[in-house]
């Protein structure tokens, strides 16, 4: 997979099946059932992307001709999608680590006070020493990522990654003041955020075209 570093903590992918799924993503004329399958299968690709950088430990195997030196993950791995969408992003995520644990933030914007509040958070007790990884299709405004973010610091998590499908630039310079050690591993940047907080060109709300609510 070649990935292209835009700057130090964002890397933009470029891979023709990371394009192909985001397109189908992206098409107003996708169903609920080929848009969550697409949602899945570009994550099972954007994980793989965030994956390069992570330790590894090697030990020795047998394999039916002779002894070999493999590898595998040094850390365990928690994934946290912010909740609603992030959970779309879930089962590829899985798919790839069928033993990571899972925990879950829920944010909300408060109308009173237009900052973001949590209304739930649940996490495993493994996340200090784990490998963190952030899930949201999309990266908007970035107040819910800088929010979870801040609350798996909290909680004791120190290697966080946040994985996207979509980003704007406000979204990862907010991302990237607040919390400068998170690398954000997207399929694309788009140039705009409407007055609404959706991201344009976009795909529109994530979690009601995954959860087929729109
Ligand atoms: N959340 C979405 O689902 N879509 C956007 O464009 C922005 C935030």
């Amino acid at each position: 997979m070649r990935a292209r570093t835009q700057d130090s903590n964002v890397v933009t992918i470029e891979h023709p099946l990371v394009a192909a799924k985001l397109a189908i993503l992206r098409s107003k004329a996708t169903l609920p059932e080929d848009f969550r399958r697409a949602l899945q299968e570009i994550s099972v690709l954007l994980l793989a992307e965030a994956a390069r950088t992570w330790e590894t430990v090697p030990y020795q195997i047998e394999t039916p001709l002779r002894g070999c030196t493999v590898s595998n993950l040094k850390r365990p791995v928690v994934f946290v999608p912010i909740l609603r969408a992030g959970l779309g992003m879930l089962d590829g995520m899985t798919t790839l680590l069928p033993d990571a644990a899972i925990g879950h933030i829920g944010v909300y914007r408060d109308e009173k006070t237009l900052r973001p509040a949590t209304y739930f958070c649940r996490l495993p007790a493994t996340i200090a020493e784990a490998q963190v990884v952030l899930l949201d299709p999309m990266l908007a405004t970035g107040n819910s990522a800088c929010q979870a973010a801040t609350l798996l610091k909290e909680n004791g998590a120190s290697m966080i990654q946040f994985i996207c499908v979509v980003a704007c630039a406000t979204g990862v310079e907010q991302l990237n003041s607040q919390h400068p050690d998170i690398g954000i591993v997207t399929a694309a940047i788009d140039p705009e955020l409407n007055e609404l907080g959706y991201i344009v060109p976009g795909l529109g709300d994530a979690g009601d075209r995954y959860f087929g609510t729109a």
